[in-house]
């Protein structure tokens, strides 16, 4: 594990950076993403934000001037190369970039990493990877705050800010600790309006939004054990609101709130394939379940995409092997 003090000399000695984050990016990803392009930014790096999708309508607020621009491999693979350093924020398996995966195979760029989910793979060459942390937001705060003399901004704070609050659930989960909240009160002591950053996330759908949740809703279902609740979202579902798959953000949450519930699954049908998002509570590791399917993530989040299946057949399958490992667990 590289400390902080090495990721500083890493970054006072080059001068091109790229930063990146993984497919269907969340506040966390596109706050780290900002922060650590302000922190780049205030010591005159030459900085270039990527990602396989474009930003989600609701976190637009955390980059007013664009500067995150959307992978064209016709235009960025040469940026990659050239870069003397790559980052990588929020993801630890070089597979969650999808198509921009090969030119990172290839660049001999120094590439670092700095996460809070568990079991990376080994393609960086430098890593700050600790799941003890809430966000990798909350990471690049403890990294700026490294940089003696360094003054943390409000355009830092911000996204900070935005990036603790989602990966926290609004300060809910288990990650939720008074050294965090102290954190909290710092960004918001230079400036932060909670009710903003709330109202822009969490307050401002699009009625399509609204309208796929409906169907999601109504497609929730229980397994026989009635331990796992799941639901669906098809692209149907999607056509008829004219909803984008980022709307589906969030919508498994809802399988959880269901009391009794120990775990809840959320199958969600894309152009070529299903993704399929797992929630837990307790001493579920849902991150092995997902494993099992080539995913990954953290204790009680976690998610995978399988490519190539049709949905009814795999929701048997996943659903048949989500009940074994409950009960295996609850054996243990
Ligand atoms: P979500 O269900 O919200 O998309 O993802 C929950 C968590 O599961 C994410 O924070 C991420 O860590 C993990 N995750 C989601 N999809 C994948 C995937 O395809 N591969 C891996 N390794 N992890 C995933
Ligand atoms: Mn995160």
């Amino acid at each position: 594990m590289t400390d902080f003090e090495k990721i500083k000399e890493l970054i006072h000695n080059n001068s091109t950076f790229f930063i990146t984050t993984h497919v269907n990016p969340d506040a966390d990803a596109i706050g780290s993403e900002m922060a650590l392009f302000e922190l780049l930014k205030t010591l005159n790096k030459k900085v270039d934000i990527v990602n396989h999708n474009a930003t989600p309508y609701n976190l637009e607020f955390l980059d007013p001037s664009h500067l995150i621009q959307k992978y064209y491999p016709e235009i960025h693979d040469k940026i990659i190369l050239d870069s003397e350093v790559l980052i990588f924020l929020d993801l630890n398996y070089l597979n969650r970039t999808v198509k921009m995966e090969k030119a990172f195979r290839k660049t001999t760029g120094i590439k670092i990493c700095l996460d809070h989910h568990t079991e990376p793979e080994n393609f960086m060459d430098y890593q700050f990877i600790n799941t003890d942390y809430s966000s990798t937001g909350e990471i690049i705060f403890d990294l700026i705050k490294n940089f003696k003399g360094l003054k943390l901004t409000y355009e830092m704070a911000l996204p900070i800010y935005a990036a603790i609050m989602t990966d926290t659930g609004s300060f809910k989960y288990e990650r939720t600790t008074p050294e965090l909240h102290r954190k909290a009160a710092e960004l918001l002591e230079c400036g932060v309006n909670p009710t903003y950053v709330n109202d822009q996330i969490y307050g401002q759908y699009y009625f399509s939004h609204i309208k796929l949740l409906g169907f999601a809703l109504e497609s929730l279902s229980l397994n026989k054990t009635e331990e796992i609740a799941y639901m669906t979202v098809t692209r149907a579902d999607l056509n008829k609101t004219g909803a984008i798959e980022a709307d589906v953000d969030g919508f498994v949450n809802y399988c959880l709130s269901v009391k009794g519930i120990k775990m809840g699954i959320l199958f969600f049908e894309l152009k070529d394939g299903v993704k399929i998002s797992f929630r837990s509570k307790g001493n579920i590791a849902v991150n092995k379940l997902a494993a099992k399917f080539n995913g990954g993530g953290h204790i009680n989040a976690s998610g995978c995409r399988l490519f190539n299946v049709e949905l009814h057949k795999i929701m048997d399958e996943v659903l048949r092997e989500a009940d074994k490992f409950i009960h295996k667990t609850n054996d243990k």
